[in-house]
């Protein structure tokens, strides 16, 4: 179907909301609330605010209609979206220098955007930190209440730990049926702290960086045979932080291994570099030397007792598509089914 935004003709996806079509022709709209996959929202921020032929209409909530002329930035919708911003930040702790979240926070993002400026930290932060998970803190002093973990928890972790609730006169995130997360049914997937858009929920293992200092690398997450695919942020060819990519197969989501679990890849216990047994004593080598080192030996046992001498275990831990080429090399290469994975040792 067609729509016209800002004057000039789209093509669009039928079945979609509106915002969901201006982000997919790449024009941005501010929005807190809104993520495509959640089916009942907890809160409605207001802010993607756009006109549609000709009357103010939230682009979350607007089916897309053939022929629909949209404004994103008209005057109007400026300054509501300025509105909406000021009366958030006159209750935010103004903390973006220190904050982990800094330069990665859609309200720190807007309010640049939009030129609304906190001038003085009314906001003490009053209400109590909870750092019960041993995986992430909640700080609902820097909750802007959009209300996206505590459906997020719900409709796709099914776990239902998180709820908004007032306290001291603020609307803030907390643990949902008990005093703090660790007392509830939260799985530590960590899928909460992906989709805040500020730093109320940020992992505890944070290294400290900027996002701007990173480079985001796609990878296949090596824990089980899903395959769901991360974006590590990498800072000085470490990994500093995991976020669910949002495609096939994960969607944006993770486990708690996937999103939390990546320090085994510095660790300085991992091996690096071959082992060669020599004089009963395990020796680094290259991998020259122990790819000539395996094949001679291989043909040799091969040569003298046959291909079923030969088991191959490899790991769970591989990726799917590592092990499909381990278990081709022992079936089609050395010629033995005696080919396993580590779940079963
Ligand atoms: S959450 Fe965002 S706006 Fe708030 S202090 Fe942190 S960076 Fe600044
Ligand atoms: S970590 Fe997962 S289970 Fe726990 S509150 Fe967040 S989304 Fe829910
Ligand atoms: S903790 Fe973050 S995602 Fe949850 S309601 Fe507050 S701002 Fe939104």
């Amino acid at each position: 179907m067609n729509i016209v935004v800002n004057g000039k003709n789209y093509e669009v996806s039928k079945g979609r909301k509106l915002l969901t079509a201006l982000e997919e022709i790449g024009i941005q709209v501010p929005n807190f609330c809104y993520d495509s996959r959640i089916i009942q929202k907890d809160e409605n921020c207001g802010i993607c605010v756009v006109e549609v032929d000709g009357c103010k209409k939230k682009a979350c909530e607007i089916d897309l209609v053939e022929g629909m002329v949209v404004r994103t930035h008209t005057d109007e919708v400026v300054e509501e979206r300025r509105e909406i911003l000021e009366e958030i930040i006159s209750e935010h702790p103004l903390d973006c220098l220190g904050c982990e979240k800094s330069g990665e926070c859609k309200l720190q993002e807007y309010c640049y955007e939009y030129d609304v400026h906190q001038t003085a930290n009314n906001c003490p932060e009053t209400l109590e930190i909870d750092d019960s998970n041993p995986f992430y803190t909640i700080n609902p002093n820097k909750c802007i209440a959009c209300g996206k973990c505590v459906a997020m928890c719900r409709e796709q972790q099914c776990s239902n730990g998180l709820q908004l609730s007032e306290e001291n006169g603020r609307r803030a995130v907390r643990a949902k049926g008990a005093s703090k997360i660790d007392y509830t049914a939260c799985m530590s997937c960590g899928n909460c702290v992906s989709v805040c858009p500020v730093g109320a929920l940020l992992p505890k293992a944070k290294t400290s960086y900027r996002q701007w200092e990173t480079e985001v690398v796609r990878t296949t997450c090596s824990y089980c045979g899903v395959g769901c695919q991360i974006d590590f942020s990498v800072k000085d060819n470490r990994i500093v932080e995991a976020n669910p990519a949002k495609m096939d197969p994960n969607d944006g989501l993770l486990c708690v291994k996937g999103k939390f679990g990546y320090k085994f890849v510095d660790h300085p216990d991992r091996l690096t570099k071959p082992l060669i047994r020599k004089d009963g004593r395990l020796e680094e080598a290259s991998w020259e030397e122990t790819i000539e080192f395996l094949s001679t030996k291989m043909l040799d046992i091969k040569n003298r007792f046959g291909s079923d001498a030969f088991a191959g275990l490899t790991s769970a831990r591989c990726t799917n598509e590592d092990n499909f080429i381990f278990q081709k090399l022992f079936r089609a290469v050395i010629g033995t089914n005696n080919v396993d994975h580590c779940a079963r040792l």
